[in-house]
This record gives C-alpha cells, structure tokens and sequence, in this order.
C-alpha cells in the first residue's frame, strides 16, 4: 500500500478538474473558516465537479502528511438541514471538509433533480428497477432535466494525430476506425453518450477513484443495483443503469491489481476488461462508450504499458465489430496520461499517408 501511495504521489500532475479538487483540499486546514462560507462561495457548477471527482479527495488523503489530514478529518463537519423553503436546502454547519460533507451536497443536487423530473434517485428506498425503466424510457431532452452538468458526444472531438504524435505505426491506416476514436481529458461522469466503463473493485460496491466518481454521480440506486450482481471477477464486466449520470448505462469490470512486474496474466486480464466492456456494449446495441484508464491508479498497472493494452484490445474489436460502435472514448484524467495516449495512438490508429501530390 505504502508503495502505491507513493506511486500516486509522484503522479500528482493532475489535469484541470483535479486541480481544482486538490487546491481547494490543501487549502482547507489552515484557510476554511466556515464550512457555510466556503459552500456559499463556490457556484454550483465547481460545486458538482468537487462531488464527482472523487478521486481528488482519496488521493489528497494520500499525499496529505498524515498530521495534516487528520486535521481535515477532524476538524470537520455536522450538516445541518435547514427547513425547506419551497425548495430543499442544505447548509452546512462546521469547519473542515470531507467526503461526508461531499456526499451529502450530492444528495442535495440529486434532490433538485428528483424535484424537476419526479425520480427520486436520492433516496436508497427508492425502487432501482422502476427508475431505471423510467429513465430508459425517457427521451434525451427529458433525461437532460435530470443531469444538468453534461458534455454530449457532439463536443467530444474524434481524434485527429497532431504534427509531433506521429509513431510507427503497428496496424494499418483505416480511415473508418479513425473515425471512432477519441481522446477526451475530463471527468468520465459527465459524458452524454451510451456507457462508461467503470473501473471497479470486486465487490462492485463503490470505492475510490473513477468508481467513487461514478458512484456519487449516479446516486445510491447504482450500489442498490450492483448489489443485486454477485460482484465481479477481475476481467470480466457487468452492467447497470447510471442513474444521476449522463450515460445511459455503466460497465463495471475489475481491472488487475500489479504489485511488482507485469505479467502474462495480469496483461490478459487487462485485455479481458476492454474486450467484455466492449462485447458487453455491443450486445445491448450500445454504440458508444468511454473508458478511463483502467487499473493504472490505485491497482498499479504502469501507465505505459496499460496504454498499449487498451489501443491494441480496442482496436482489434473495432476490425472485427467496426459496424456495431460510432464511437470509442478514451478518457484521461491525468496530463500524464493525455500525453501518453497523444503519443501512442498513431501507432494503433495511423492515418493514411497521402499522396505527395495532395500536400500543398
Ligand atoms: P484502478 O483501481 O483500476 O486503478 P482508479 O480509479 O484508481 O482505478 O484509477 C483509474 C484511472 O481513473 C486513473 O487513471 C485515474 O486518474 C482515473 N480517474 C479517476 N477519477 C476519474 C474520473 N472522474 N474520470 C475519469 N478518470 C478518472
């Protein structure tokens, strides 16, 4: 564990949401006065994006000294409900901040939600099943009164190779392929579009990172419905619906945990999860989908080599099933990551040279 803490803490080049997450953390001991001031301050949008990123607060946990993040945790928090006034409100009374703090302002946008659409997905008594058919059968405008924070796939660009991305290629030019592929750099849980994988633990329960962004944008019906599947195995992938989220569906799968050195298996079972998420969409007639980088934070799989895992497994699906999916999401969330998808996805998705006489 030791270790894996201290491979984070030398990834910490976070991309701009997580910045937001980790500047606003380490201000918090020393700066926060009035947790009520601090709510006030942000707008609903930061606010959201606080909620979501979840992995900001596990891995603020982690590169906090300890002293200094037991100062957080202690220093923190009672939510105080005010009585409602037409609409529900939640203010926050104490100084500190946490994941309970965090959690419970979901609650709040989920209950906003539920006041404009009639789902109650806030509330862990609700009936999963009910919601989900209901959200299913909701048309995209109607579904837009649910999640208000949202990027739809006509935002997300197809990837185009930049002048200093080109490498060798490993497969050849296939300008159809090309043009499903995308490299998008954010918070997965704010995409519009069919599915997000999830990289999850086994028990499919919730935890940290990507899953704990999934889990507390979807809202308490997602866990009611994960625990309903018997867990997963580490490569395999399940569905369920998403909930307070943007996509329509999320497939969970359990990425391989690295300890040392990759091996054979651990790379096959990093295979299996982008294959089964992918023949997991497909078969449900789900046309685009986007993956985080799977087992490459807190499991350990080194960046480098998982990249190489992905392009390859998707692009190998896509040759075979190319009619079945418009569009394929790579979503980073790390720099790091961005840079190294930049780089490498030349060599699984190469363009077609052009002719000498075509280049003015
Ligand atoms: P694992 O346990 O499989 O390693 P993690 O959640 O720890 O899963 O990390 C997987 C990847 O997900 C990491 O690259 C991390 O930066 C990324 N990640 C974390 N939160 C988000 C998010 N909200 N959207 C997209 N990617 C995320």
């Amino acid at each position: 564990m030791a270790f894996q803490v201290s491979k984070l803490a030398t990834r910490v080049s976070l991309s701009n949401s997580v910045g937001l997450i980790s500047s606003a953390e380490n201000r918090c001991p020393s700066h926060v006065k009035s947790v009520s001031k601090f709510a006030q301050s942000l707008t609903e949008r930061s606010f959201h994006t606080l909620c979501s990123a979840g992995k900001g607060l596990l891995r603020s946990q982690m590169v906090f000294p300890k002293t200094q993040w037991e100062k957080v945790s202690t220093a923190s928090i009672s939510l105080l409900s005010l009585k409602p006034r037409g609409s529900i409100r939640v203010a926050l009374g104490a100084v500190g901040l946490s994941a309970a703090v965090i959690a419970t302002l979901h609650t709040g946008t989920l209950l906003a939600m539920s006041e404009r659409t009639h789902l109650n997905l806030h509330s862990p008594n609700t009936d999963w099943k009910e919601s989900k058919n209901q959200l299913c059968s909701m048309d995209r405008e109607n579904r837009r009164k649910v999640y208000k924070d949202y990027i739809p796939l006509e935002k997300i660009l197809v990837w185009t190779p930049s002048g200093d991305s080109f490498c060798s290629p490993h497969c050849k030019p296939n300008e159809e392929l090309n043009k499903k592929i995308s490299l998008f750099c954010g918070d997965i849980t704010k995409l519009e579009i069919d599915a997000i994988a999830n990289a999850a633990n086994k028990t499919l329960l919730g935890g940290g990172g990507v899953d704990g962004a999934i889990h507390r944008g979807a809202g308490p019906l997602l866990r009611k419905e994960c625990a309903t599947l018997n867990g997963c195995e580490t490569g395999e992938a399940k569905m369920t619906g998403a909930y307070g989220l943007p996509a329509r569906y999320v497939i969970h799968t359990v990425g391989p945990i690295v300890k040392d050195l990759v091996g054979k298996r651990e790379e096959q079972a990093l295979r299996n999860c982008y294959y089964n998420c992918l023949h997991t969409a497909t078969k449900n007639h789900l046309r685009t989908v986007a993956f985080p980088c799977i087992s490459t934070g807190v499991y350990g799989y080194p960046p480098d080599q998982a990249v190489e895992v992905a392009l390859k497994t998707v692009r190998e699906y896509l040759e075979e099933n190319h009619e079945k999916l418009d569009r394929v999401i790579f979503c980073v969330f790390l720099k790091s990551d961005k840079e190294l998808y930049e780089k490498r996805l030349s060599a699984y998705f190469p363009q077609a040279c052009r002719p000498v006489s075509d280049i003015s």
